[in-house]
């Protein structure tokens, strides 16, 4: 349901909308592809651990965009998925001996308590990958119907569950990026034909829990990431559907193949590509794999969650955020709030920046 369309006709505003496209590195006109309607699907959190600041910034970056074509007036469809299985959540769960879907439901409710903190509103529907199995089947089995895709087989001569995009097999890959190199490496392992091929399903590893995999036509095996966004899009958004959003970091492999998936299945995909650049913190991209995230508990620790919420949104969302900088920021513009200065203070000294 829209927040505002049935109280708030059209704007003229919204008839002369013009967007950055990071797809074709150009502002263009934008003209939605159903009349009133914004249909936006934003890539989710992999719910592996914690939260931090700069998974805040993506959420607080699209909640922006979403209130914004709310307000003038459009009907918005605002899809944002849930990563809820993968290497890392099973990784992860094993050394701490829990069961991974309990481990990934954790960090899923710790993420909606940081939005709900920061006011950002819950997207339109926002679907696990784990629930989401019968659509990444469906399209898996279209890709393999049109010659882009490829079951590995067991030597008996059953499907092993390991399944691959065929990459040379779709001439358009790189659409997006202009990256032709391929993924991540050049190791042909688990019946992978080609370097640049990536896996849509990966058949269990020997100490994987049964309740890690699904039965499907290709064998028992668990969907890959990249899948998920190509199924779930489809599923609530159609054939094609007007903004993609994500970090930048995302843009390659993972929307990339995205993009090959979807249009080598004969759908149009995103008609606009929206990529927002990450917080940075000493210069470098907060991360959970660099160890430097900020949680927003520890952030709105001496300060009110709505200028954390401020700083973080009047960045241009083209524009890395460093902490130092946002917080100054609030200065700047001559705001005055006795807790920001503890806030920046705080934040420099507890965490060197
Ligand atoms: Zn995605």
């Amino acid at each position: 349901m829209s927040l505002s369309s049935s109280r708030f006709p059209l704007t003229q505003a919204a008839s002369h909308l013009r967007l950055y496209n990071s797809a074709t590195a150009h502002i263009e006109d934008f003209t939605p592809l159903r009349e009133g309607h914004i249909g936006m699907y934003v890539c989710g959190p992999t719910v592996q651990s914690a939260p931090h600041i700069g998974h805040m910034r993506a959420a607080i970056v699209f909640d922006i965009v979403r209130r914004w074509f709310d307000r003038l007036g459009f009907s918005v469809t605002y899809i944002r998925n849930v990563t809820d299985i993968d290497d890392k959540i099973l990784n992860k769960s094993r050394e701490a001996h829990e069961d991974w879907w309990a481990w990934a439901y954790h960090y899923e409710l710790e993420f909606a308590n940081d939005y709900r903190l920061l006011n950002v509103l819950p997207p339109t529907y926002e679907p696990r990958a784990t629930g989401t199995i019968g659509a990444m089947i469906d399209l898996t089995q279209r890709l393999i119907d049109r010659g882009h895709a490829y079951v590995v087989m067991n030597e008996d001569g059953s499907p092993s569950g390991n399944v691959f995009f065929d990459v040379d097999s779709w001439p358009e890959y790189g659409a997006l990026t202009h990256q032709q190199e391929g993924t991540i490496s050049d190791n042909l392992t688990d019946g992978k034909r080609h370097p640049r091929d990536f896996a849509l399903w990966k058949a269990p590893k020997p100490n994987d829990p049964l309740t890690a995999h699904w039965n499907t036509p290709f064998g028992a095996a668990r969907p890959g990431w990249h899948l998920e966004c190509s199924a779930i899009s489809h599923r609530y958004l159609g054939d094609d559907f007007d903004i993609h959003g994500g970090g930048l970091d995302l843009r390659f492999p993972h929307h990339e193949n995205e993009l090959a998936q979807s249009h080598a299945a004969g759908y149009g995909f995103a008609h606009l590509w929206m990529h927002l650049a990450w917080v940075t913190q000493k210069g470098e991209k907060m991360s959970k794999s660099l160890g430097n995230g900020l949680s927003v508990e520890h952030v709105v620790d001496s300060s009110s969650a709505w200028i954390v919420r401020y700083a973080l949104g009047s960045a241009h969302y083209l524009c890395l955020n460093g902490m130092i900088t946002f917080l100054m920021k609030l200065k700047k513009f001559g705001i005055v709030c006795k807790n920001s200065s503890n806030l920046s203070n705080n934040i420099i000294s507890r965490f060197q920046l």
